[in-house]
This record gives C-alpha cells, sequence and structure tokens, in this order.
C-alpha cells in the first residue's frame, strides 16, 4: 500500500507521510487491524477510551477533516463514509449504538495529522463533554 506525499488540500502544512498512521498504511508498523477495503483501513486504538476505540482512516492522505471535506472527491467521501457505518455495524454497534468522533486542528487537540474517525462504543457512553 502506497501513500504519496501531496500537499494538503488547505496548502499548509503540506502532508506529512512520517506521521505515524502513514507508517501504519505502509505496513511500516502494525496494527490490529478491524476492517479494509478501497476506502479505509480501520484499527484498534492503541490507547482506548471505551471498551472499543476504533480508527477509521482514508487511504490517500488528507490531513484533517477540514482537508478531506474540501479536497476528496465525492465518490472517495462517499465510499469513507459508507466504510465507517459498515465498521460500526460490523462490529454490532447498530442497535446498541456508538459515538463518531473527529478532531480537527490544534483546538481539537487532533495528534495525528492524517485524517481519522474515532469510533467509541460498548458502553453507555454519557453526554458529550466538551
Ligand atoms: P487524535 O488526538 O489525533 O484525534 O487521535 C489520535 C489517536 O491515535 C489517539 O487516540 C491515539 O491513542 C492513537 N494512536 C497514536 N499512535 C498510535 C499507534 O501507533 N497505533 C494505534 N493503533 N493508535 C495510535
Amino acid at each position: 500500500m502506497t501513500v504519496n506525499p501531496k500537499p494538503g488540500v488547505s496548502g499548509k502544512p503540506p502532508y506529512d507521510d512520517s506521521n505515524i498512521f502513514a507508517r501504519i498504511l505502509r505496513g511500516e508498523i502494525p496494527c490490529r487491524k478491524v476492517y479494509e477495503d478501497q476506502w479505509c483501513l480501520a484499527f484498534h486504538d492503541i490507547n482506548p477510551q471505551a471498551p472499543h476505540h476504533v480508527l477509521v482512516i482514508p487511504k490517500s492522505p488528507y490531513i484533517s477533516f477540514a482537508d478531506f471535506s474540501a479536497g476528496a472527491p465525492d465518490a472517495e467521501i462517499a465510499g469513507f463514509i459508507r466504510a465507517v457505518g459498515h465498521v460500526a455495524n460490523m462490529l454490532g454497534f447498530e442497535e446498541s449504538g456508538y459515538r463518531l468522533l473527529a478532531n480537527m486542528g490544534p483546538d481539537s487537540h487532533q495528534e495525528v495529522p492524517h485524517f481519522h474517525v474515532h469510533l467509541f462504543a460498548g458502553r453507555p457512553l454519557g453526554p458529550m463533554l466538551v
């Protein structure tokens, strides 16, 4: 699997292909894979914040949600969102429910500069605290 370096759609900063998720996509470091298709890779978070904490990332090099939502082709956006839904259903959370979260930029404390959606599930998650 190849992640092609390219500028983020925002133009600044450029996509850093040494980030940890790019390295996971290239198979340089392992992950506990949940699902993979042409649009995404889903794997368990290394530091889970819920009984089930899965990260779903696009295979293409988008820095953030802003980068992805502005720059990805419509087919990729649709394919990725459907893949997130598929992962949630595949793991069995259609009935019990789950929470999706995407951090974007410094105020959100986004740590890894490759767009990712957190999927939390497996217990009542309580109200959002922001
Ligand atoms: P962010 O704060 O960027 O939204 O979330 C990054 C997430 O990536 C964190 O929940 C963190 O635990 C997770 N993470 C960081 N490094 C690794 C890693 O090497 N492997 C996996 N599976 N998750 C990681």
